[in-house]
């Protein structure tokens, strides 16, 4: 009999991590190697840039599961090694270590990168103040700095930017937002709901600057210096960058996989070689209650799509056919989204206090067809709130907040 080839999972973030365990729950039972470039067990990063950034929750609690539990289920995990190529004729992996490994099916859970300023002009000191955050050694870096009397510049007032600046006000630092767009947000919440977040920020004492954009960062003594188009600049003693990501693709690029904002994978989430699925922030995947495809960069497409994977390897006829999801906490402000909406085409009804923090949204298109709909502080609500997306909403009845909202 010829050795049994192992499912191969590349990428140690919430996907892979859930990739294997799925696997394993379905009833595979043959081998298992998970390969990250990162030395950590496989993580999830949403506490990166809340409870864990602000030291309230443990680095125990970031794991998908502890050391035993791999070794329980009797999976390899080849952690500091990162996937060089992919030889899908031959059903290879080739790493930078030189490791070459057979595998029977193959998931790419390579998730994102933050997008980066250029910082050729800084030394080595100074651009160690110029962070990104994505890793769990980032958070803990960037943790240093938040304390009272730190000045932080935050490039981009997107989810990270913004989680990022809650925490640090919470622990004393000044912070200054910058922004290229009128509000913060505006492009997923549109101008209403995005202005009720920037007012939050600024209540709190964030100095928010929106229509700026950022010529350079550079060296200002043993600080830094940000410096705007048209003139005026922002001294920092340290600088988060958070200006949106890239999905790691280069990988299925090279190796001749379809990829169009990510890699594209079909309803079973299956990419163009019908070995090799994609999963998390990387694929590119049907959402149909939407009608549409989109590349989702949050927790709960990480979360969920692995159990698919792991169906359909097991020989079931499982789909991909969640809602896309994501949450937010800022200062006391949770909030939760389910559908995708595009602000610039679809009207906002909002029920509630939307200034106050206590309000639900929805998002309808021409036929008054819920696209997408959150809410801010209203736990209460939260599944009637999913209920909404795909419903004709009676925009009377869903303003009154005397009405039941489900
Ligand atoms: C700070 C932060 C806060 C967030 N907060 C929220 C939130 O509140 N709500 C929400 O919905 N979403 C949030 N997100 C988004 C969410 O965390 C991501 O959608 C999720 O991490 C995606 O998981 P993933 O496994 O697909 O990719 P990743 O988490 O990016 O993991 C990919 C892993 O693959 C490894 N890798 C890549 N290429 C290779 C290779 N060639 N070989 C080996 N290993 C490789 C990487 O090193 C990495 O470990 C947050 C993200 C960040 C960074």
């Amino acid at each position: 009999m010829p050795e049994q080839q192992p499912i191969v999972v590349v990428g140690g973030g919430l996907a892979g991590g859930k990739t294997v365990e799925q696997l394993r729950e379905k009833g595979y039972a043959g081998p298992l190697v998970l390969f990250s470039t990162e030395p950590h067990l496989p993580y999830e990063r949403p506490p990166l840039s809340k409870g864990y950034l602000m030291g309230e929750s443990e680095r125990d609690e970031v794991f998908v599961h502890d050391a035993v539990w791999y070794d329980e289920h009797d999976v390899e995990l080849a952690l500091s090694e990162q996937v060089a190529s992919v030889d899908l004729a031959a059903h290879q992996v080739r790493t930078t270590s030189g490791r070459v490994q057979g595998y029977s099916n193959l998931v790419l859970a390579t998730g994102s990168e933050p997008r980066r300023l250029n910082l050729t002009d800084l030394d080595a000191a100074h651009v160690a103040r110029v962070l990104t955050l994505r890793t769990l050694d980032e958070s803990e870096s960037l943790r240093e700095w938040l304390r009272p009397g730190v000045r932080l510049v935050v490039v981009g007032g997107g989810w990270i930017g913004l989680e990022v600046a809650s925490a640090a006000r919470k622990a004393g630092a000044e912070v200054t937002v910058l922004e290229l767009d009128p509000l913060p947000l505006q492009r997923v919440l549109g101008a209403q709901v995005a202005e009720a977040f920037a007012a939050k920020h600024r209540r709190e004492g964030v100095d928010l600057r929106t229509e700026v954009t950022v010529a350079g960062v550079v060296a200002d003594g043993e600080g830094l210096r940000v410096d705007l188009d048209g003139g005026d600049a922002v001294g920092a003693d340290v600088v988060l960058v958070g200006i949106g990501i890239s999905p790691r693709t280069e990988l299925a690029e090279a190796a001749g996989l379809d990829v169009d904002n990510g890699v594209v994978v079909d309803g079973r989430l299956r990419t163009s070689d019908p070995d090799v699925f994609a999963v998390g922030d990387v694929a590119n995947a049907p959402y149909p209650r939407l009608g549409r495809r989109l590349r989702v960069e949050h927790w709960a497409a990480a979360l969920n799509q692995p159990e698919v994977v792991a169906g359909v390897i097991a020989g079931g006829d499982a789909t991909w056919d969640l809602l896309p999801y994501f949450f937010t906490d800022q200062y006391d402000w949770g909030m939760e989204y389910h559908g995708f909406a595009d602000p610039r085409s679809q009207r906002v009804v909002v029920r509630g206090d939307l200034a106050g923090g206590e309000f639900v949204a929805a998002w309808l298109d021409d036929e008054g067809a819920v696209t997408a709909a959150m809410h801010v502080n209203q736990w209460d609500d939260g599944d009637a709130v999913k209920e909404l997306v795909g419903t004709t909403l009676d925009a009377e009845r869903f303003t009154d907040t005397g009405t039941p909202l489900g």
